[in-house]
């Protein structure tokens, strides 16, 4: 994700930290307080930007939407788009999504959104994929007895690893998606680079699992 330097990114987190919560772990269970009504929680771990956040939110106004993001710069352009949508149901973190576990309590989850999560092709960088079996094992504490993984990428040697990864965890797949774009699914929300890597002809990967029965 481009980031560009910005040395007001600070005093703006602070002016708006109604919409990019500090102190995420201070809130563990208690979300819904936080948005102030009792809707279900969408968490998108890698938002970016925020256009996929920003748009399922416009779509979905009975759902709560969070978005995790590591990078301030990038999400300060998410926090800009989101106050200039005037949605009410995002709530975003400037924060590290290396243990969710500290951030959400079980069963606090009700969907998991990974979108273009960073490859990691080399071997030995295998524990940094978000689909490696650690993190797997925080998501399955996080959801809802039913809740649901939904992973897009346009990196097909991270959709087959992800696949295997899914599967020796014991998941079960509701979908496995080889080209996204083709089927017409007017519920699709693109994000930054599906939009981008799409324009460029590249097939859109999608698989939905649950951790449940
Ligand atoms: N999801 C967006 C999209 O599809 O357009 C952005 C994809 S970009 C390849 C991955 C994003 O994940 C970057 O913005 C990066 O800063 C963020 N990211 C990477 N590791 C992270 C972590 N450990 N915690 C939170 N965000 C992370």
């Amino acid at each position: 994700m481009r980031q560009r330097h910005k040395p007001w990114a600070d005093e703006f987190l602070q002016e708006n930290n109604h919409l990019v919560v500090p102190r995420a772990t201070d809130h563990r269970q208690n979300w819904q307080k936080v948005f102030g009504n009792d809707k279900p929680i969408h968490l998108e771990v890698g938002t970016g930007k925020g256009q996929f956040l920003i748009g399922m939110a416009k779509q979905y106004p009975e759902v709560n939407f969070i978005g995790i993001e590591i990078s301030k710069s990038v999400i300060v352009s998410a926090a800009e788009k989101v106050l200039a949508s005037g949605l009410d149901n995002i709530l975003l973190l400037n924060e590290d999504a290396s243990d969710l576990r500290e951030m959400f309590g079980e069963n606090e989850i009700a969907t998991l959104y990974l979108n273009f999560s960073d490859p990691w092709p080399k071997n030995r960088h295998e524990k940094r994929r978000l689909t490696y079996q650690s993190f797997l094992e925080q998501y399955e504490e996080i959801l809802e007895q039913d809740g649901e993984l939904i992973f897009k990428t346009d990196n097909r040697g991270l959709f087959e690893y992800s696949l295997v990864s899914f599967t020796d965890y014991g998941m079960k797949l509701q979908e496995v998606n080889l080209d996204l774009h083709a089927i017409n699914d007017e519920t699709n929300v693109m994000t930054e680079y599906e939009e981008k890597f799409s324009s460029k002809g590249q097939v859109i990967y999608r698989c939905r699992a649950r951790f449940g029965n």
